[in-house]
């Protein structure tokens, strides 16, 4: 028996020593910076943090130009650390959280703001604001070997050069060991997961054209340009 069409391959993400990380699934958290959280009309008080998922084909890497996608008229920026999962686990203690990570990269959570508040603003999934193609841009992965594990230092985004967020990975709400704890009590978590661990306050819309750099402290720079429609 043979396929009916070529499957799609998995999604090989660059890694600074030269190796090639296979994304397995895309986690993200909501709201965890305070100043984020009151930018969207949320109380940043410390309840649960709460996930979303993409599928792992909405990555993009280092130097892509994103296409803007349909149906939307407010496409966002979300700068973001993202964390790559190595070892697997299930309801991880915070304690042995940092165990299963990899290493850590830049990324971005675009977002069709004007589809995810509508959706929000009603009770209905996000996923029609959220899990959007090409809207998963993801910077080159360091080993914690290399950079050792990211709790603190800036991250910046520009757009054409413009300061939109700036920020210190200390302020997330939900540090990166208490997000995995969290999230691998309810789904188990696999090697190639990636974790968007939320953004900080100053989240905006782009336009075609534009040029996004976002820079995290010890890490590799993204760089990302929007561009024409997406057909
Ligand atoms: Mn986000």
């Amino acid at each position: 028996m043979t396929a009916l069409f070529t499957p799609q391959p998995t999604m090989l993400a660059p890694t600074s020593d030269g190796s090639l990380f296979p994304v397995r699934r895309i986690f993200c958290v909501g709201r965890n910076y305070a100043a984020h959280a009151r930018e969207m009309g949320r109380d940043p008080t410390r309840e649960p943090p709460f996930f979303f998922t993409k599928w792992a084909e909405t990555v993009v890497l280092d130097g892509a130009t994103i296409p803007y996608p349909q149906e939307t008229a407010n496409f966002h920026h979300e700068a973001e650390l993202v964390v790559a999962i190595h070892q697997p686990g299930r309801s991880i203690q915070v304690e042995d959280a940092l165990d299963h990570v990899w290493g850590y990269a830049t990324g971005l959570d675009m977002t069709r703001r004007d589809l995810q508040l509508a959706a929000r603003d009603v009770g209905r999934p996000w996923d029609s604001g959220k899990n959007v193609e090409a809207s998963s841009p993801l910077g080159l992965i360091h080993p914690v070997s290399e950079v050792g594990h990211v709790d603190q230092g800036n991250i910046h985004l520009t757009v054409n050069g413009t300061t939109r967020q700036q920020a210190d990975i200390a302020d997330l709400i939900w540090s990166v060991p208490e997000v995995i704890a969290h999230l691998s009590r309810l789904w188990r978590l696999e090697a190639g997961d990636l974790i968007y661990t939320g953004t900080p306050a100053g989240v905006g819309p782009v336009e075609q054209g534009d040029e996004l750099h976002l820079e995290i402290a010890g890490l590799t720079p993204l760089i990302i340009r929007v561009g024409a429609p997406a057909l």
